[in-house]
Protein backbone atom coordinates (compact mmCIF):
# COMPACT_ATOMS: atom_id res chain seq x y z
CA UNK A 1 0.00 0.00 0.00
CA UNK A 2 1.24 3.56 -0.38
CA UNK A 3 -0.04 6.82 0.63
CA UNK A 4 0.57 9.86 -1.37
CA UNK A 5 3.94 10.93 0.66
CA UNK A 6 5.02 7.29 1.94
CA UNK A 7 5.81 3.67 1.61
CA UNK A 8 3.96 1.55 3.73
CA UNK A 9 4.39 -1.99 3.78
CA UNK A 10 0.97 -3.65 4.88
CA UNK A 11 0.65 -6.87 6.37
CA UNK A 12 -3.07 -8.45 6.43
CA UNK A 13 -4.40 -9.97 9.72
CA UNK A 14 -5.20 -13.22 8.64
CA UNK A 15 -8.27 -13.78 11.46
CA UNK A 16 -10.00 -10.52 12.03
CA UNK A 17 -11.25 -10.15 15.68
CA UNK A 18 -14.26 -7.47 14.89
CA UNK A 19 -17.00 -10.14 15.50
CA UNK A 20 -16.02 -10.60 18.93
CA UNK A 21 -16.77 -7.36 19.92
CA UNK A 22 -20.17 -5.93 21.07
CA UNK A 23 -20.20 -2.62 19.59
CA UNK A 24 -23.24 -1.83 21.55
CA UNK A 25 -21.33 -2.17 25.25
CA UNK A 26 -17.90 -0.89 24.59
CA UNK A 27 -15.36 -0.68 27.38
CA UNK A 28 -13.21 1.98 27.30
CA UNK A 29 -9.15 0.97 25.89
CA UNK A 30 -10.05 -2.87 26.18
CA UNK A 31 -10.70 -3.97 22.53
CA UNK A 32 -7.62 -3.48 19.89
CA UNK A 33 -8.76 -3.08 15.96
CA UNK A 34 -7.03 -5.79 13.92
CA UNK A 35 -4.03 -3.47 12.40
CA UNK A 36 -1.48 -1.14 13.83
CA UNK A 37 0.85 1.14 12.50
CA UNK A 38 4.76 0.93 12.93
CA UNK A 39 7.55 3.14 11.88
CA UNK A 40 11.28 3.49 13.54
CA UNK A 41 13.62 5.97 13.93
CA UNK A 42 17.36 4.77 13.40
CA UNK A 43 20.02 6.30 11.50
CA UNK A 44 18.90 10.06 12.09
CA UNK A 45 15.73 9.24 10.17
CA UNK A 46 12.36 7.49 9.79
CA UNK A 47 11.99 4.27 7.96
CA UNK A 48 10.01 1.04 8.12
CA UNK A 49 6.73 2.38 8.00
CA UNK A 50 4.30 -1.18 7.94
CA UNK A 51 0.63 -1.76 9.06
CA UNK A 52 0.83 -5.18 10.64
CA UNK A 53 -1.86 -7.21 12.61
CA UNK A 54 -1.67 -5.48 16.03
CA UNK A 55 0.11 -7.96 17.67
CA UNK A 56 3.18 -8.10 20.63
CA UNK A 57 6.95 -6.11 20.23
CA UNK A 58 9.86 -7.85 21.41
CA UNK A 59 11.98 -5.94 23.04
CA UNK A 60 14.89 -5.78 25.06
CA UNK A 61 15.05 -5.26 28.59
CA UNK A 62 18.03 -2.71 28.50
CA UNK A 63 14.72 -0.45 26.53
CA UNK A 64 15.66 2.76 27.30
CA UNK A 65 12.08 3.97 27.31
CA UNK A 66 11.65 1.48 30.39
CA UNK A 67 14.35 2.67 32.23
CA UNK A 68 14.50 6.84 31.97
CA UNK A 69 10.48 7.39 30.78
CA UNK A 70 11.01 8.73 27.00
CA UNK A 71 7.45 7.84 26.40
CA UNK A 72 5.31 10.05 24.98
CA UNK A 73 1.48 9.56 23.10
CA UNK A 74 -1.63 11.40 21.75
CA UNK A 75 -5.04 10.70 22.05
CA UNK A 76 -7.88 11.36 19.36
CA UNK A 77 -10.95 10.11 18.01
CA UNK A 78 -12.08 9.18 14.71
CA UNK A 79 -16.26 9.20 14.15
CA UNK A 80 -18.18 7.86 11.02
CA UNK A 81 -20.77 10.32 9.12
CA UNK A 82 -24.04 9.41 7.84
CA UNK A 83 -22.80 8.77 4.59
CA UNK A 84 -20.29 6.23 6.67
CA UNK A 85 -17.03 8.13 5.88
CA UNK A 86 -14.85 7.96 8.50
CA UNK A 87 -14.04 11.65 10.30
CA UNK A 88 -11.17 12.34 12.42
CA UNK A 89 -11.30 15.65 14.73
CA UNK A 90 -8.05 18.48 14.48
CA UNK A 91 -5.41 15.61 14.04
CA UNK A 92 -2.89 18.06 12.59
CA UNK A 93 -3.16 19.55 16.20
CA UNK A 94 -2.47 16.11 18.01
CA UNK A 95 0.70 15.97 15.17
CA UNK A 96 1.88 19.35 16.28
CA UNK A 97 1.60 18.51 20.30
CA UNK A 98 3.10 15.20 20.01
CA UNK A 99 5.88 16.76 18.73
CA UNK A 100 5.68 19.71 21.72
CA UNK A 101 6.00 16.55 23.99
CA UNK A 102 8.91 15.55 22.02
CA UNK A 103 10.97 18.47 21.95
CA UNK A 104 10.48 18.49 25.75
CA UNK A 105 11.12 14.74 26.56
CA UNK A 106 14.63 15.18 24.39
CA UNK A 107 13.41 12.53 21.20
CA UNK A 108 13.10 12.43 17.29
CA UNK A 109 10.29 14.97 16.00
CA UNK A 110 7.73 12.95 13.77
CA UNK A 111 7.57 14.31 10.89
CA UNK A 112 4.18 14.97 9.06
CA UNK A 113 4.27 12.44 6.45
CA UNK A 114 5.03 9.44 8.84
CA UNK A 115 2.30 10.65 11.59
CA UNK A 116 -0.94 11.39 8.83
CA UNK A 117 0.02 8.91 6.49
CA UNK A 118 0.26 6.17 8.78
CA UNK A 119 -3.04 7.47 10.62
CA UNK A 120 -4.61 7.68 7.73
CA UNK A 121 -3.25 4.33 5.75
CA UNK A 122 -4.08 2.70 9.95
CA UNK A 123 -7.94 3.98 9.44
CA UNK A 124 -8.38 2.61 5.58
CA UNK A 125 -7.37 -0.96 6.87
CA UNK A 126 -9.46 -0.57 9.71
CA UNK A 127 -12.21 1.76 8.94
CA UNK A 128 -15.02 -0.98 9.80
CA UNK A 129 -13.82 -0.65 13.61
CA UNK A 130 -14.86 2.76 13.47
CA UNK A 131 -18.25 2.76 15.22
CA UNK A 132 -21.74 4.35 14.58
CA UNK A 133 -23.51 4.43 17.60
CA UNK A 134 -24.15 7.72 19.05
CA UNK A 135 -21.76 8.36 21.76
CA UNK A 136 -19.30 6.14 20.27
CA UNK A 137 -16.31 6.29 18.62
CA UNK A 138 -13.14 4.84 17.09
CA UNK A 139 -9.80 5.87 19.93
CA UNK A 140 -6.79 6.34 18.25
CA UNK A 141 -3.76 6.42 20.28
CA UNK A 142 -0.52 7.36 18.86
CA UNK A 143 2.79 6.70 21.05
CA UNK A 144 6.69 7.29 20.96
CA UNK A 145 8.96 5.49 22.58
CA UNK A 146 13.03 5.60 22.69
CA UNK A 147 14.57 2.30 21.63
CA UNK A 148 18.15 2.84 22.80
CA UNK A 149 19.13 -0.73 24.48
CA UNK A 150 22.05 1.00 26.78
CA UNK A 151 21.99 1.98 29.58
CA UNK A 152 22.61 5.37 30.96
CA UNK A 153 20.82 8.82 31.29
CA UNK A 154 21.31 10.51 27.86
CA UNK A 155 18.57 10.80 24.87
CA UNK A 156 18.17 7.65 23.12
CA UNK A 157 19.21 7.77 19.22
CA UNK A 158 16.59 5.50 18.04
CA UNK A 159 12.78 5.54 18.51
CA UNK A 160 9.67 3.50 17.71
CA UNK A 161 6.48 5.38 16.77
CA UNK A 162 3.24 3.34 16.96
CA UNK A 163 -0.40 3.66 16.32
CA UNK A 164 -3.08 1.62 17.45
CA UNK A 165 -7.19 2.31 17.93
CA UNK A 166 -10.03 0.88 20.25
CA UNK A 167 -13.58 1.35 19.00
CA UNK A 168 -15.23 3.09 22.59
CA UNK A 169 -18.55 4.10 24.31
CA UNK A 170 -18.41 6.64 26.29
CA UNK A 171 -15.86 7.31 29.28
CA UNK A 172 -17.68 7.90 33.11
CA UNK A 173 -20.91 6.13 33.12
CA UNK A 174 -21.83 8.78 35.47
CA UNK A 175 -20.69 12.52 36.64
CA UNK A 176 -17.87 12.02 38.34
CA UNK A 177 -16.98 13.04 41.89
CA UNK A 178 -13.51 15.01 42.38
CA UNK A 179 -11.43 15.92 44.88
CA UNK A 180 -9.09 19.40 45.35
CA UNK A 181 -5.70 18.04 45.85
CA UNK A 182 -3.74 20.05 48.54
CA UNK A 183 -1.22 17.42 49.42
CA UNK A 184 0.05 16.24 45.44
CA UNK A 185 0.96 18.24 42.36
CA UNK A 186 1.25 16.70 39.07
CA UNK A 187 3.22 19.61 37.43
CA UNK A 188 5.51 22.63 38.46
CA UNK A 189 6.77 25.71 36.84
CA UNK A 190 9.57 24.61 34.45
CA UNK A 191 8.90 20.70 34.45
CA UNK A 192 6.87 18.78 32.17
CA UNK A 193 3.47 19.69 32.72
CA UNK A 194 2.45 20.27 29.00
CA UNK A 195 4.09 17.25 27.75
CA UNK A 196 1.53 14.24 27.25
CA UNK A 197 4.53 12.10 28.67
CA UNK A 198 4.02 8.71 30.10
CA UNK A 199 5.52 9.68 33.82
CA UNK A 200 3.17 12.39 34.17
CA UNK A 201 0.32 9.58 34.38
CA UNK A 202 2.07 7.76 36.49
CA UNK A 203 2.87 10.85 39.14
CA UNK A 204 -0.92 11.06 39.24
CA UNK A 205 -1.60 7.09 39.98
CA UNK A 206 -0.98 7.00 43.92
CA UNK A 207 -2.88 10.36 44.48
CA UNK A 208 -6.15 9.19 42.15
CA UNK A 209 -6.12 5.99 44.33
CA UNK A 210 -6.07 7.82 47.48
CA UNK A 211 -8.92 9.98 46.15
CA UNK A 212 -10.65 7.18 45.56
CA UNK A 213 -10.53 5.21 48.64
CA UNK A 214 -11.65 8.25 50.08
CA UNK A 215 -15.02 7.87 47.46
CA UNK A 216 -13.93 10.23 44.66
CA UNK A 217 -13.72 9.43 41.40
CA UNK A 218 -10.60 11.78 40.28
CA UNK A 219 -8.43 14.39 41.19
CA UNK A 220 -8.98 18.21 40.45
CA UNK A 221 -5.12 19.16 40.63
CA UNK A 222 -3.95 22.60 41.96
CA UNK A 223 -0.71 24.67 41.37
CA UNK A 224 2.21 23.09 42.92
CA UNK A 225 3.61 26.30 45.09
CA UNK A 226 0.17 26.75 46.90
CA UNK A 227 -2.75 24.94 45.88
CA UNK A 228 -4.38 27.50 45.76
CA UNK A 229 -5.66 27.22 41.89
CA UNK A 230 -7.04 25.00 39.93
CA UNK A 231 -4.62 23.49 37.08
CA UNK A 232 -6.47 20.37 35.33
CA UNK A 233 -8.22 17.31 36.37
CA UNK A 234 -7.45 13.30 35.00
CA UNK A 235 -7.28 13.58 31.68
CA UNK A 236 -9.29 16.71 31.14
CA UNK A 237 -8.91 20.31 31.26
CA UNK A 238 -11.74 21.72 33.75
CA UNK A 239 -14.14 24.80 33.30
CA UNK A 240 -16.73 26.81 34.91
CA UNK A 241 -19.92 28.71 34.16
CA UNK A 242 -19.45 31.64 37.06
CA UNK A 243 -22.14 34.49 36.62
CA UNK A 244 -22.96 32.94 33.10
CA UNK A 245 -19.35 33.05 31.86
CA UNK A 246 -17.07 30.15 30.72
CA UNK A 247 -14.41 30.72 33.04
CA UNK A 248 -10.61 28.41 32.71
CA UNK A 249 -7.37 28.41 33.68
CA UNK A 250 -5.23 29.80 30.98
CA UNK A 251 -2.83 27.29 30.11
CA UNK A 252 0.99 27.66 30.83
CA UNK A 253 4.03 24.93 31.33
CA UNK A 254 1.90 22.89 33.72
CA UNK A 255 -1.33 22.51 32.17
CA UNK A 256 -1.71 20.01 28.56
CA UNK A 257 -3.17 22.24 25.90
CA UNK A 258 -6.62 20.32 25.50
CA UNK A 259 -7.75 20.61 22.11
CA UNK A 260 -10.92 20.39 23.31
CA UNK A 261 -10.71 23.17 25.52
CA UNK A 262 -9.42 25.04 22.43
CA UNK A 263 -12.22 24.13 20.63
CA UNK A 264 -14.55 24.58 23.41
CA UNK A 265 -13.47 27.97 23.49
CA UNK A 266 -13.54 28.71 20.21
CA UNK A 267 -17.02 27.37 19.92
CA UNK A 268 -18.55 29.58 23.06
CA UNK A 269 -16.82 32.69 21.53
CA UNK A 270 -18.82 31.83 18.42
CA UNK A 271 -22.28 31.55 20.39
CA UNK A 272 -21.84 34.79 21.88
CA UNK A 273 -20.99 33.02 25.15
CA UNK A 274 -18.79 35.19 27.38
CA UNK A 275 -15.12 33.51 28.33
CA UNK A 276 -12.28 33.89 31.05
CA UNK A 277 -8.88 32.25 30.54
CA UNK A 278 -7.25 33.54 34.00
CA UNK A 279 -6.50 32.12 36.88
CA UNK A 280 -9.18 30.41 38.88
CA UNK A 281 -9.40 29.66 42.97
CA UNK A 282 -10.53 27.24 44.69
CA UNK A 283 -11.36 29.90 46.97
CA UNK A 284 -14.08 31.35 44.19
CA UNK A 285 -15.17 27.77 42.93
CA UNK A 286 -16.05 26.92 46.58
CA UNK A 287 -17.77 30.21 47.43
CA UNK A 288 -19.49 30.51 43.88
CA UNK A 289 -21.20 27.04 44.29
CA UNK A 290 -22.23 28.17 48.08
CA UNK A 291 -23.82 31.43 46.58
CA UNK A 292 -25.07 29.86 43.74
CA UNK A 293 -22.99 32.32 41.25
CA UNK A 294 -21.34 29.02 39.63
CA UNK A 295 -23.77 26.99 37.97
CA UNK A 296 -21.50 24.43 36.35
CA UNK A 297 -18.47 22.51 36.59
CA UNK A 298 -17.04 20.32 34.12
CA UNK A 299 -14.23 18.54 32.68
CA UNK A 300 -12.90 18.55 28.66
CA UNK A 301 -10.74 16.46 26.96
CA UNK A 302 -10.55 13.66 23.97
CA UNK A 303 -12.09 10.74 26.08
CA UNK A 304 -14.50 12.38 28.04
CA UNK A 305 -16.06 15.36 25.56
CA UNK A 306 -17.46 17.10 28.59
CA UNK A 307 -18.22 15.66 31.37
CA UNK A 308 -19.54 17.68 34.07
CA UNK A 309 -18.38 17.22 38.08
CA UNK A 310 -21.24 16.01 40.46
CA UNK A 311 -19.37 16.79 43.82
CA UNK A 312 -16.44 18.70 44.43
CA UNK A 313 -14.79 17.99 47.71
CA UNK A 314 -12.45 20.29 49.20
CA UNK A 315 -10.68 19.90 52.69
CA UNK A 316 -13.38 16.60 53.91
CA UNK A 317 -16.09 19.09 52.90
CA UNK A 318 -18.07 17.77 49.66
CA UNK A 319 -19.68 20.55 48.05
CA UNK A 320 -22.48 19.25 45.64
CA UNK A 321 -23.40 20.67 41.95
CA UNK A 322 -26.44 20.68 40.92
CA UNK A 323 -27.69 19.29 37.99
CA UNK A 324 -28.22 21.99 35.62
CA UNK A 325 -31.43 21.79 32.82
CA UNK A 326 -29.89 20.35 30.25
CA UNK A 327 -31.58 22.97 28.15
CA UNK A 328 -29.90 25.55 30.18
CA UNK A 329 -26.94 24.61 30.59
CA UNK A 330 -23.24 25.89 28.47
CA UNK A 331 -21.86 22.47 28.49
CA UNK A 332 -24.54 20.82 27.49
CA UNK A 333 -25.10 23.22 24.71
CA UNK A 334 -21.40 23.08 23.36
CA UNK A 335 -20.99 19.60 24.05
CA UNK A 336 -23.71 19.08 21.53
CA UNK A 337 -22.40 21.62 18.84
CA UNK A 338 -19.02 19.91 19.40
CA UNK A 339 -20.72 16.36 18.92
CA UNK A 340 -22.38 17.24 15.71
CA UNK A 341 -18.69 18.88 14.01
CA UNK A 342 -16.92 15.78 14.44
CA UNK A 343 -19.57 13.53 13.41
CA UNK A 344 -20.76 15.68 10.24
CA UNK A 345 -24.12 16.92 11.41
CA UNK A 346 -23.61 20.50 11.00
CA UNK A 347 -21.21 22.30 8.47
CA UNK A 348 -17.73 22.36 9.94
CA UNK A 349 -17.49 26.26 9.80
CA UNK A 350 -13.90 25.80 11.66
CA UNK A 351 -11.89 23.13 9.62
CA UNK A 352 -11.63 20.85 12.24
CA UNK A 353 -12.67 17.87 10.38
CA UNK A 354 -9.97 15.61 8.41
N1 LIG B 1 -5.12 17.25 30.39
C1 LIG B 1 -4.47 16.06 30.41
C2 LIG B 1 -3.47 15.82 31.47
C3 LIG B 1 -4.74 15.10 29.43
O1 LIG B 1 -4.12 13.92 29.46
C4 LIG B 1 -5.70 15.37 28.43
C5 LIG B 1 -6.02 14.33 27.39
N2 LIG B 1 -5.15 14.44 26.29
C6 LIG B 1 -6.34 16.63 28.43
C7 LIG B 1 -6.02 17.54 29.43
C8 LIG B 1 -7.33 17.00 27.37
O2 LIG B 1 -6.70 17.16 26.13
P1 LIG B 1 -7.46 16.86 24.75
O3 LIG B 1 -8.68 17.69 24.76
O4 LIG B 1 -6.52 17.24 23.69
O5 LIG B 1 -7.78 15.42 24.77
Amino acid sequence: MTTDVMQIEFRKTERSRIQEVDFNNLPFGKHFSDHMFVADFVDGQWQNGQILPFDNFTLSPALSSLHYGQSIFEGMKAYKNEEGEVLMFRPLDNFKRMNESAKRMCMAPLTEEVFMGGLEALLRVDADWVPSTPGSSLYIRPYLFATDTFLGVAPSKTYRFCIFTCPVGTYYAKPPKVKVETEYIRAAAGGVGYAKCAGNYAGSMYPTMLAQQAGYDQILWTDAKEHKYFEESGTMNVMFVIDGKLVTPAVSDTILKGITRDSILQIARQLGIEIEERLVSVEEVISGIESGRLTEAFGAGTAVVVSPFSVIGYQGKDYMLAEHPAEKSIAVRIKNYLTDIRTGKVDDTFGWVY
